[in-house]
């Protein structure tokens, strides 16, 4: 196995995104060839910064020689065609992208109605939630050319990126795609991590948001945490909240946070409260977008394990606890 030698190879870059924890990280890995973990969150200040970290490290952003990318959310893919164009890197993308972009948008927003509608959504509030997952779609296939791609990452499979060793992990649930990268830096394994073992919080389960494979979304964040969990590596670069050393504990919170999802998500189910859509206003508060597709995955989980029943009205899930 191909390890990097360089003794403080990796370079953190921070980008402002609007939401949580208003920060989302990139890295910048100086091995044999300067390589860049995720493209930030595009907006005011983002490029300086990106290009202001690559020439503390010496480098001029056309020096890039890879572009590796997490998962396909907007906050890590901002600034892929600005590297496009200054370096044109060899970018390595998660397989599962091709697929989930080659998505026809009328089949994707029939999908997604479905399930919104299922899950209680009326209105406004459903073709909102079509128009999000439909623009989604659109914005991200042009901040991400598939075009561009030149190698489809596989998880389980190694890679060798500018000289150096990377297997990567498939670890869907926060998204259906996600990859994170083990790789050797001197004399620590380091985990490149994307949205997924973040020191202060859990990942929000989004995965494939309301398109097909809500159903799975637990379970696949469930093996996501096994195979991380067989890597132990000594550091974590995560996208958001610092870099640490706290793997084991972080993984076991997650698992344990899991639980607690469904656990809450069964206790919240009364008389006021039968559909995903009512129990994810309840505990959003506010804005329930990001945390309905969440919901929905717990009532499917605890449905097909016989915790809850569904009763079907008019295509809309009403929950009862068994
Ligand atoms: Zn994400």
């Amino acid at each position: 196995m191909a390890q990097c030698e360089r003794v403080t190879p990796v370079h953190r870059i921070e980008f402002d995104v609007d939401w949580p924890p208003g920060h989302v990280a990139s890295f910048l890995v100086e091995c044999d060839e300067p390589t860049l973990v995720d493209a930030g969150m595009a907006g005011a200040g983002g490029e300086t910064r990106l290009r202001e970290t690559l020439a503390d490290a010496g480098h001029d952003l056309a020096d890039v020689e890879h572009l590796v990318l997490t998962h396909p959310h907007v906050d890590h893919i901002g600034y892929v065609n600005t590297v496009i164009e200054a370096a044109d890197p060899t970018l390595h993308v998660p397989a599962g992208v091709r697929d989930r972009f080659a998505r026809d948008p009328d089949d994707l927003g029939s999908a997604v109605r479905r399930t919104a509608r299922a899950a209680g959504l009326t209105g406004e509030d459903l073709d909102g939630a079509v128009d999000v997952a439909v623009e989604s779609l659109e914005r991200n296939r042009t901040l991400l050319p598939v075009e561009a791609v030149d190698v489809w990452i596989e998880g389980g499979a190694t890679y060798d990126v500018g000289g150096t060793t990377v297997e990567a992990v498939h670890t869907p649930g926060h998204q259906a795609d996600h990859c994170c990268f083990a790789v050797e830096l001197g004399d620590e394994r380091a985990l490149l991590a994307g949205d997924m073992a973040i020191e202060p919080f859990r990942p929000v389960v989004l995965h494939s948001g309301l398109d097909r494979g809500v159903e799975n979304a637990i379970d696949a964040f469930h093996d996501a945490l096994d195979r991380l969990a067989d890597l132990d590596p000594d550091r974590v670069y995560p996208g958001h909240g610092p870099v640490h050393t706290e793997f084991d504990r972080v993984i076991e919170r997650d698992r344990r946070s899991l639980d607690r999802l469904l656990d809450r998500t069964e206790a919240r189910l009364d008389d006021d409260h039968r559909t995903a859509a009512a129990i994810a206003d309840a505990r959003a508060g506010g804005d329930s977008t990001y945390v309905l597709p969440e919901v929905v995955a717990a009532l499917r989980h605890l449905d097909a394990h016989g915790r809850v029943e569904a009763d079907r009205v008019d295509g809309v899930a009403h929950y009862h606890a068994r």
